[in-house]
Formats: structure tokens, sequence, C-alpha cells
């Protein structure tokens, strides 16, 4: 057996696309284009290349975008001065900070100083509260991506049994929330979890959110299941991208299974241009 493979790069042009084709109408309707600002701290390479990407994403949908490139000197204050200008800037839609920030800098103050109506990332406390409490929110764009990923391979989590491995507060919780609120049976398993592999051979759905190379094996996999890999890491053999799955073999056994590179990553970067939109459509149709 060979799964379907979710192509997130299909997904995700389909998405820019349906974005791209509505910006002229918000321009008509409201004056202006939904507006994008990316900052960055530092030179990290993976940092510099995501915030890149994140700035051409926008402009290739016709959304304006601001790409600030700070030095890694920068001060937390100096930091939050500039949040606070993107906050009262009533033409600016999204605030982004790139994480992680350098040590010097606290990052939970940071991702509270942005106003939560302009968190297009979704980890702002309030906008995290909100995904807990299933009251309206900024999703976050990774989790809110693999569910996109999952509703276009038509499947639905309801009564089914998800494993998430990971439980960061941007990925692995958040991830495990959605399932939960789509109705499947959620475990989430960490570094911590006992015999792992049978954990996961239990999961009708599992997503892989660790950051270790090729950490799933065939083994740990039920045939038949469906595997999302959320994971980016480089391999020092060869210096390409590959995922926490170990593809080939995982592939043989289940039934959809997402690519790395051109899965989860190219998704994450269509649901920040949906957040953006939604900062934007809530915010002028606040006014009106
Ligand atoms: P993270 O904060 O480092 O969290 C990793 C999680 O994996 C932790 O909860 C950790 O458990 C768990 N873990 C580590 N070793 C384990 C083991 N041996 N067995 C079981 N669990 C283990 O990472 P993250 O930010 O969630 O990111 C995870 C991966 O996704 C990374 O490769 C990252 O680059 C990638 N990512 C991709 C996208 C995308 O758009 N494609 C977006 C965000 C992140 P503990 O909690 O017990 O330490």
């Amino acid at each position: 057996m060979a799964a379907e493979v979710i192509s997130g790069k299909d997904l995700a042009r389909e998405i820019k696309e349906e974005i791209a084709a509505k910006v002229p109408e918000y321009v008509k309707e409201y004056g202006r284009a939904p507006h994008l600002a990316v900052i960055l701290v530092g030179e990290d390479p993976a940092s510099m290349s995501y915030v890149k990407s994140k700035g051409k994403d926008a402009e290739q949908v016709g959304f304006r975008s601001t790409t600030l490139r700070l030095p890694e000197t920068t001060s937390e204050e100096e930091l939050l001065e500039i949040i606070a200008g993107m906050n009262a800037d009533d033409e600016l839609d999204g605030v982004l900070v790139q994480l992680p920030l350098p040590k010097h800098i606290d990052e939970d103050r940071v991702i509270a100083a942005i106003s939560k109506e302009k968190d297009v990332d979704g980890f702002h406390p309030l906008n995290v509260a909100a995904l807990w409490q299933k009251t309206e929110c900024i999703a976050p764009c990774t989790p809110k991506g693999v569910m996109r990923m999952l509703a276009k391979a038509g499947i639905n989590p309801e009564g089914k049994r998800a494993v998430v491995i990971g439980r960061s507060n941007i990925v692995g919780l958040p991830m495990s929330k959605m399932l939960l609120d789509a109705n499947a049976t959620v475990t989430v398993a960490h570094s911590r979890t006992k015999d792992l592999p049978a954990v996961t051979r239990e999961a009708d759905i599992l997503v892989a959110a660790v950051g270790r190379l090729r950490f799933v094996t065939a083994d740990m996999v039920k045939p038949g299941a469906v595997v999302i890999d959320v994971g980016v890491n480089r391999d020092p053999a060869d210096g390409k991208l590959y995922g926490d799955v170990d593809y080939i073999p995982v592939a043989e056994k289940a039934s959809v299974i997402t690519p790395v590179p051109g899965g989860v990553g190219p998704m994450t970067r269509a649901c920040l241009l949906e957040n953006t939109v939604e900062c934007f459509l809530r915010k002028m149709n606040k006014k009106n």
C-alpha cells in the first residue's frame, strides 16, 4: 500500500489564489489592502529565510508588506516601543515577531505586547485563552494549516484516535486542542512518554511535532494511519530538509501522509495570510 500524499504546496497555492482574488474587492470596499508587518531581530539564517518568505507571500497576494530587520543588539525596550507604534498604526492589520528572539529579550513579554487584534501568529495569551475557551480567536498558523490539510483529504477526525507527539505552545498543544474540538480522542505524547511506539501505534491520526530527524519509524505507525509531519530538520549528511517522519517506509504503511518539504510548511504560511485577512476584516467591520 502506498499512502496518498497531501500536498501542502498545492493547497497553499489554492488558498493564496483565493486570497489574491479577494484583495481588489477589499481595496474597493475598504480603501486599502490588508497590511502585514514582520519584525526580525538578529541574523539567524533560518529566521531570515522565513521572514523573507512571509514578506514575499504577502506581496504575491497583493497585501501591503512591511519587513523590519533589527540588529541583534536591539534591546527589549526598543522592540516593545516599535511594537507599540505598530499597534497604534491604523493602517497596519497584522504584526508578527519572528521567533526565536535573542536571549536578552523576554519572548513572552514581547508576544503579550502585540495587540491581540493584530496577533496574526495567534500566540498572544488572550488568543490562546480564546482557543481553549472556544471563543473567537486568531488560531495559530501551523495547527490551523494541519486541520485544513485533513479537511482537504476528506479526513474527519470525529471519533478517531489522534496522537500528537510534542506539547509546545506553538504546535503540539494547540494542535491537540483543535483535534479535540473536531471530536477526536486525543493523546499528547512527549519526551517523558513511556513506550512511545505503543502509544503511536494506537493512532488513526498521528501528528509528529518533535523536531527530530526521521524520529517516527514505520514500526510506530498503525497500518492505514494518517500521518502528518510538522517537523523540519536539516540532515547534516546532505544538508537538505526532512521531517520528523521516516518518509519512505512510513508512506508504505500509512493511508495518507504529508511530505517535507511541501507539506505543513507552505500551509503555515498560507494560514498566516488568512489570519491577516481575518484581522483586517474584523477591524474594518468594527469601523463600519
Ligand atoms: P519544541 O518546542 O522543541 O517541542 C518539541 C516537542 O517534542 C516537545 O514537546 C518535546 O517534549 C517533544 N519531544 C522531544 N523529544 C522527544 C522524544 N524523544 N520523544 C517524544 N517527544 C519528544 O518544537 P516545536 O516548536 O513544537 O516544533 C516541532 C518541530 O516542528 C520542529 O522541527 C520545528 O522546526 C517544526 N515546525 C514546523 C513548522 C512548519 O510550519 N512546518 C512550524 C513550527 C514548527 P517535552 O515537552 O517533554 O520536551
